[in-house]
């Protein structure tokens, strides 16, 4: 099974999750970014390598529109700019 990590929004900024179990790193995305490197600098200006991180890289999935997602969060307070996309819909019966 192949692992990817999922872009969302959190303060207005793009994050990803790292997709190795137990690692628990994140670091900012910028748009378009296509590839998760675990061991990338958090933030810019951030040491590296960064410790405790595992050194993975993993195919990043956006939002069809990044754009059309933040666009609507830019009028609110930086700590209520987070998005996430849905769950997929894997299980079509009841719960
Ligand atoms: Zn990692």
């Amino acid at each position: 099974m192949s692992r990817e990590v999922i872009a969302y929004v959190n303060w207005g900024r793009w994050v990803g999750d790292c997709a190795t179990p137990g690692c628990g790193n994140a670091r900012m995305l910028s748009p378009g970014e296509q590839v998760f490197d675990c061991d990338a600098p958090g933030r810019p200006g951030a040491p590296r390598p960064v410790e405790g991180v595992c050194a993975e890289s993993y195919p990043i999935v956006w939002p069809d529109d990044p754009a059309a997602v933040m666009a609507p969060l830019a009028g609110l307070p930086e700590g209520q700019r987070n998005w996430k996309p849905e769950p997929e819909e894997t299980d079509d019966a009841a719960r």
